[in-house]
């Protein structure tokens, strides 16, 4: 076939229209990015309601995020500023071992050093049995400068901790929405306020034809991207596709959430304390703290926590308590005939590690890579589907590894002692028992320096070490150890404080 005939079926069969469901954080990134790809090749219509409005939470992410703004062209320092943000090293994980006990899941390496074919925390291990290695926190880089309220980006000293400082952010989800939006919108993306009432099959295949609006306005599509959060209107309501409920592996069930007023210091990171029945966050804004309290309904009432939230709140609370109910698991699939369910409506990992927001982020970019045409290949649906499951079912087993390592005593946490773990999880808890190996599997979201921080963090310790690192002597090892804490303390030490650094460089925080 002639290259200009080619052309012209191509064109025929090409996805023309898009129509998103639902202007959240997934309906407006997912409006962001597909006019920066496809420019004016794709006419991208948003129906919203302000009436239904959206969850309003999310505020905590993970260093990727920072792929998605660059790829939209986005200005970091002007981004922070218009969200209220505020930059994230890791997490700290308070009283999940047990009352008292801290940790941190920091993003980047742990060890602050290459030592070529044993990872670092095999010296750190033998070290460790006998009694002469600090936490493994005092080794990696973030949580020290997190627990010193320090931080500022990389700099490009070769060879220095400071050149590769990794970090996500904080931010007002709903500002971000609305930043999106602008963006959105200035490529082309078109803006419906109204409610979907109605979805229209097509007959012979039960593709999705149109939507309905309250208004009566009938919206033609090719492609339909359910952004619409819990209730799933498309792939749910309309095209039935099913969900695999988790709850029997992650129980919590229900979420309150409440702003407080700021309190100083700005910390870099987000906590996470472990409570009776769940567990509360806390993330730090410019203009406020996020709270909230996920808990399951199974084992405590919502009257009790919101108490314990009020309880235990840094600083004034801004709000009444909200409470959103949720229930953990995913679609069993993603994407359905001429239907991709993105963010809420994909599915639900509570947001212990922050991944929600990354979801939707990772979702667009399968969406980009296997974009169909009207033909809609099986092969490319089934490749997307699968991999989101993956990235689902291994993010879901990183989160139960927090929950089923405790020595807590309340019956929520007994619970899980008794749990059957899916055997992706047993088999990576016995790897690493055995003598400390961890690995990252394929497109898993969390490699080997977040499985690790969590096992030790929850005292999931091998019996031995690698037998390579014997062939040091243990006067090296420790010298080696401390060479290492030394460093990263020294690095550290010349890094301004947080607040000073978002108002100085993002002039972010009000100079009220
Ligand atoms: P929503 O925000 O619910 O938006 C749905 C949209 O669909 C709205 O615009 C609504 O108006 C529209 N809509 C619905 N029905 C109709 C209709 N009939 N007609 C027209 N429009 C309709 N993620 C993180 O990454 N980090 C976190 O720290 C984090 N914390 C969270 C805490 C809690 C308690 C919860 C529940 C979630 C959290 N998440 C977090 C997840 C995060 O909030 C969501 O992933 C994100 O906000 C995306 O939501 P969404 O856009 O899919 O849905």
């Amino acid at each position: 076939m002639p290259v200009s005939e080619r052309e012209q079926s191509m064109n025929t069969n090409a996805i023309k229209n898009v129509v998103i469901v639902g202007g959240g954080t997934a309906g407006w990134m997912t409006a962001a990015a597909l006019s920066k790809v496809f420019g004016q090749r794709l006419s991208i219509h948003l129906i919203e309601s302000e009436e239904i409005g959206t969850v309003g939470v999310g505020e905590a992410t993970i260093p990727q995020i920072r792929v998605f703004n660059g790829m939209l062209g986005i200005d970091e320092n002007e981004f922070v500023r218009s969200t209220q943000g505020t930059f994230k090293l890791g997490i700290e994980f308070a009283d999940w071992l047990r009352p008292g006990h801290r940790y941190m899941h920091a993003f980047g390496a742990v060890g602050g050093r290459d030592l070529g074919s044993v990872p670092f925390h095999q010296y750190w291990l033998k070290m460790r049995l006998v009694n002469q290695a600090a936490a493994l926190d005092d080794y990696t880089f973030n949580s020290v400068a997190a627990y010193q309220n320090k931080f500022m980006r990389s700099v490009n000293m070769p060879n220095s901790p400071l050149a590769s400082i990794f970090y996500a952010f904080h931010f007002d989800a709903s500002l971000y929405a609305r930043y999106l939006r602008a963006y959105a919108e200035t490529r082309g993306v078109r803006r419906t306020e109204g409610k979907v009432m109605h979805s229209r099959l097509r007959g012979q295949d039960g593709f999705i034809e149109a939507v309905t609006l309250e208004s009566g306005e009938v919206v033609n599509g090719d492609l339909f991207i359910d952004c619409s959060g819990f209730r799933g209107l498309l792939i749910e309501q309309a095209m039935e596709t099913g969900y695999i409920d988790w709850s029997h592996y992650l129980p919590c069930d229900r979420a309150v959430a409440v702003p407080s007023e700021s309190v100083t210091p700005l910390l870099p990171y987000t906590r996470s304390t472990a409570r009776q029945a769940g567990w509360q966050w806390r993330i730090p804004l410019q203009h406020r703290i996020g709270n909230g309290m996920v808990f399951s309904s199974n084992f405590l009432s919502e009257e009790k926590a919101n108490q314990q939230l009020l309880d235990n709140l840094d600083g004034k609370a801004l709000s009444e308590p909200r409470v959103l109910r949720f229930k953990t698991g995913m679609r069993r699939k993603f994407w359905n005939k001429n239907c991709v369910a993105i963010g809420l409506a994909s599915g639900f990992l509570e947001p212990l590690e922050s991944t929600s927001i990354h979801f939707i982020q990772s979702s667009i970019a399968k969406l980009v890579a296997l974009f169909p045409d009207k033909q809609f290949s099986d092969v490319d649906i089934h490749e997307y589907n699968r991999q989101t499951r993956y990235e689902f079912e291994r993010s879901r087993d990183f989160l139960l590894l927090h929950y089923w390592a405790n020595e807590r005593d309340e019956p929520f946490w007994q619970y899980f002692r008794h749990l059957k773990l899916p055997e992706t999880l047993q088999h990576k808890i016995e790897l690493f028992r055995s003598q400390g190996r961890v690995f990252k599997e394929g497109d898993e979201l969390f490699g080997e320096a977040s499985w690790l921080q969590v096992m030790v963090g929850q005292n999931v310790m091998p019996e031995r070490y690698h037998p390579v690192v014997d062939l040091r002597s243990g006067d090296d090892v420790h010298s080696m150890l401390s060479g290492v804490n030394k460093l990263l303390r020294d690095c550290v030490s010349v890094m301004p404080d947080h607040a000073e650094y978002v108002k100085k460089s993002c002039r972010g925080i009000s100079e009220s």
